[in-house]
């Protein structure tokens, strides 16, 4: 079968190859891939500056599709089930992190795309664990959502302590912040999203998901629009989803006395940030990394009531063979997420 595989470390080393069709072995299925998405992990594999990825491996960590076969000892999954997969490939299962409901943050994860075979293929093979169903309403396309899903899930429902009737801020208008703004309108809370002129487009799209209000911060005054847009309230969570430098100091200018400021967002490097404030504002920072299964639960819910619009996030879709001008296009932040899609299942 056909494949995006990274094929050594180092910058660049992504091609389509041709590698055997992968067989399940016991307690693993194998999916039929209909198409995955396109994450920024993607293209830092791309660049080489993913220092987990273990090359040579097929790329991509947001999957959805069709079981085709299945391996000794699974039961409970069939040819023609329509699927979504956790990416966590491996975790080790005996660290204080696995045996507290917390896999997410063992040192021993491995996840879909870097650490093990991911979804840019034909057909991709899968602990049965893995598996969520797809409702029947639910496409595939949106089914591809459903693990950036998760990560705004986790931040919001399972890291943050938002609760309904109290404002949100939410710092980049990216695929994870556009997602995490409709995790908080379906959790009754209201939001304020923040990117620059560059990202117009982008908020014009959070203003039709549900924000509140949106700020360009290069041209507005965000402390100051936020006094008036919650009448002196406030916001009580921060979800810090751009993993840029001004805008945790966003967060952490415009967040209420008391309130917290959620990190999703990665930097690649050191920040400074004013810990003084922290401290005298009794201010709670937190991490949010991933999910864990549970989370993964609550997402399809979702998905299944209609709570959040996925298709609205999806910019368009390519035949994996076209992956060069889909990734070009991630990488240019022209529109929100892209899909791959092996060819002949168009
Ligand atoms: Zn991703
Ligand atoms: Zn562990």
């Amino acid at each position: 079968m056909r494949a995006l595989r990274k094929t050594e470390q180092g910058a660049g080393h992504v091609a389509v190859v041709d590698v055997p069709d992968p067989l399940p072995g016991k307690n693993q299925v194998r999916i039929r891939v209909a198409c995955a998405g396109i994450c920024g992990t993607d293209l830092h594999i791309f660049h080489g500056d993913f220092a987990k990825v273990r090359p040579p491996v097929t790329l991509g960590h947001e999957v959805a599709g069709t079981v085709d076969a299945v391996g000794e000892g699974v039961t409970a999954w069939q040819p023609g089930d329509r699927v979504t997969v956790e990416s966590e490939a491996h975790t080790c299962g005996k660290c204080y992190a696995c045996r507290n409901g917390r896999a997410n943050l063992c040192a021993e994860r491995l996840a879909l795309g870097y650490g093990v075979d991911g979804g840019f293929a034909d057909a991709i093979v899968v602990r049965q664990s893995a598996l969520h169903r797809l409702p029947d309403r639910v496409s595939f396309q949106e089914g591809a959502l459903s693990e950036p899903l998760t990560v705004a899930v986790h931040a919001v429902s399972e890291r943050s302590s938002l609760k309904s009737g109290e404002w949100a801020l939410i710092t980049g208008p990216g695929p994870i912040g556009l997602l995490v703004l409709q995790v908080v309108r379906a959790a009754g809370g209201y939001a304020i999203v923040t990117g620059t002129a560059r990202d117009a487009e982008r908020l014009r799209l959070a203003d039709e998901l549900g924000a509140e209000a949106t700020v360009q911060v290069d041209e507005e005054d965000l402390a100051s629009r936020i006094e008036q847009i919650t009448e002196g309230q406030g916001v009580a969570s921060a979800f810090e989803c751009s993993g840029v430098g001004a805008a945790i100091g966003d967060c952490l200018a415009c967040v209420q006395s008391g309130g917290e400021i959620v990190q999703i967002g990665l930097y690649g490097q050191s920040i400074s940030l004013d810990m003084d404030q922290v401290a005298m504002r009794e201010i709670v920072l937190k991490g949010a990394f991933v999910h864990t299964s549970e989370t993964w639960k609550k997402a399809i819910a979702l998905m299944d009531t209609q709570a959040v619009n996925l298709k609205a996030l999806v910019s368009g879709t390519f035949p994996i063979s076209t992956w060069q001008e889909a990734f070009r296009r991630s990488e240019a932040g022209e529109g929100i997420k892209y899909l791959l899609y092996p060819e002949d299942i168009v």
